[in-house]
């Protein structure tokens, strides 16, 4: 392998690191605790680990978990009363409702009835709107995790070419933005783009957010590109259940100058800038000065 591993895991114990300092400089100096709510409607397995695994990072940092979980066949309404009751809550500074939510509520409605400003997961439309012109935001986790492992790696970004793998709302556009946001030219590529392979041997920065196991072969990386595995996907091999990334992990690094692995990649990242996003919040909230390198 020629390139360099970037750890996502050693990052993220970084981060966590950084925003156990602030919480303790915050309870010290300001008596604030921050706290963050996690809703969790209905009994998905892979949505339960998130939660429990967020409620338990929160702790870790030093700040207060609250966990809401609400029956399947919670009405939309009684979902919008329990945000509605965080919004109010001054101890309450993040809040984030677990997707995907039930086929009966609309999501769109419930992720744009939090306070843009405890909006932690940078979902609400007003915070996809800041970031889209450029201003102060909540910034969604996964693609902030992405940007801050890309600036510890190279520094400044200005002027790099890169290309966005996926266009959701969740990964590809933020990531797009915040890429432009560091001066990036930024191509964003998906299921319709013609030549793909062409697009992507141009970049110096390869964002892969698509969610097909293993789809962007090393020979589609050029020599010395950053490549940013945002993919997580269960394959079977070899008799055994394996998590791999959008990038054929092997073959890429055989030509990359830096790649993240899955899994202890970009994963671990994420709840980290939870964490991050949601004592940038409290400062915000009580006026305070941000920490420093943890939002975008
Ligand atoms: P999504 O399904 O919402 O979006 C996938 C995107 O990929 C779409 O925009 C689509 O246009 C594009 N696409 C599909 N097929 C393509 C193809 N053949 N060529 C080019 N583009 C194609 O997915 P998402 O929510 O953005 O997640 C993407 C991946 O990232 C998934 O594997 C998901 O599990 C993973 N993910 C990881 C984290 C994390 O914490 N590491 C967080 C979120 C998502």
């Amino acid at each position: 392998m020629a390139a360099t591993l970037i750890d996502g895991k050693a990052f993220a114990a970084k981060v966590r690191g950084q925003v156990a300092e602030h919480v303790a400089r915050l309870k010290e100096e300001n008596g604030i605790t921050p706290g963050l709510a996690v809703v969790l409607v209905g009994e998905d397995p892979a949505s339960q680990v998130y939660v429990r695994s967020k409620g338990k990072q929160t702790v870790e940092v030093g700040m207060n978990s609250v966990e809401h979980k609400l029956d399947a066949d919670t009405s939309e309404a009684d979902l919008l009363a329990v945000v509605e009751q965080l919004n109010n809550d001054p101890s309450i500074h993040g809040i984030l409702v677990q997707l995907p939510l039930p086929k009966h509520m609309n999501e769109d409605l419930v992720i744009n009835s939090i306070a843009p400003e405890k909006d932690v997961d940078g979902f609400h439309i007003s915070n996809v709107g800041l970031l889209g012109t450029g201003q102060k935001s909540m910034v969604p986790c996964t693609p902030l995790g992405c940007l801050m492992m890309l600036r510890d790696h190279h520094g400044s970004l200005s002027g790099m070419d890169a290309v966005v793998i996926g266009r959701s709302n969740i990964v590809g556009k933020p990531m797009a933005q915040l890429l432009l946001g560091d001066s990036c030219t930024v191509t964003i590529a998906h299921s319709r783009t013609k030549d793909l392979p062409d697009v992507v041997r141009r970049a110096d920065i390869v964002v892969a957010a698509v969610g097909r196991p293993e789809m962007v072969p090393g020979d589609w990386i050029k020599e010395g590109a950053t490549v940013i595995d945002v993919g997580i996907n269960r394959i079977e091999r070899d008799g055994k259940t394996k998590l791999v990334g959008d990038v054929d992990f092997a073959s890429a690094a055989e030509r990359a100058g830096a790649i993240t692995p899955v899994p202890g990649g970009v994963g671990p990242m994420t709840i980290a800038c939870l964490l991050a996003n949601t004592v940038t919040a409290c400062c915000r909230a009580n006026g305070l000065k941000e920490p420093e390198g943890l939002t975008a």
